[in-house]
C-alpha cells in the first residue's frame, strides 16, 4: 500500500511528515495513534466505520501512480509505503485502517529541493525509524509500479 504524505511539516528545526488530507495532522515518530473520527455527529463510533471517510488511507499501487501524475505540481511531497492494521476495510482507491506507520519513505530528489535540504529532509525522516531514499520521481513510480 502506498501513501502520498503532505509536504514536510516542520516541528521546530525538524521536519515531520504530515497527513495529506488533514494538514494540521503531523505523524509522530515510532509511534502509531489508533485513527480518530472527525465527522461529529454524522460520524461513526470506531474509526475507519463504513461510509464514512475516516481512517488511514493506503492507496493500491495503480491510483498511487495515477494519483502522482496528477500532483506532479506539488513537488514537496513525501512519498512512500504504508502499514496498515488494527481494523481495515476496502475502499475504492485501496484500503482504510485503525492504525497505520510508514513502511519506506522517499524524496523526491528532482522536486527542486537543493543537495543540502535534501540531505537534512532525509536525516530528519530517519527518525522513523524506516528507510528513507531520495530518489527521481520517475523511479519512485517505477518501484511503486512493480
Ligand atoms: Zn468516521
Amino acid at each position: 500500500m502506498w501513501l502520498i504524505w503532505g509536504s514536510s511539516h516542520p516541528e521546530g528545526d525538524v521536519i515531520r511528515i504530515g497527513s495529506n488530507p488533514r494538514p494540521d495532522y503531523v505523524w509522530p515518530p515510532r509511534e502509531a495513534q489508533p485513527a480518530t473520527c472527525r465527522g461529529g455527529s454524522a460520524g461513526c463510533d470506531r474509526s475507519p466505520g463504513w461510509g464514512c471517510s475516516c481512517g488511514y488511507y493506503g492507496l493500491r499501487r495503480e491510483v498511487f501512480v495515477q494519483e502522482m501524475m496528477k500532483c506532479a505540481a506539488a513537488p514537496f511531497a513525501v512519498l512512500g509505503k504504508v502499514y496498515l492494521w488494527g481494523r481495515v476495510t476496502v475502499c475504492e482507491r485501496g484500503w482504510k485502517a485503525q492504525y497505520a506507520y510508514p513502511a519506506e519513505l522517499y524524496l523526491p530528489s528532482d522536486a527542486g529541493w537543493d543537495e543540502a535540504t535534501l540531505v537534512e529532509r532525509g536525516r530528519n525522516l530517519e527518525d522513523y525509524g524506516v528507510p528513507v531514499d531520495a530518489l527521481p520521481l520517475v523511479e519512485i513510480l517505477q518501484i511503486a509500479g512493480t
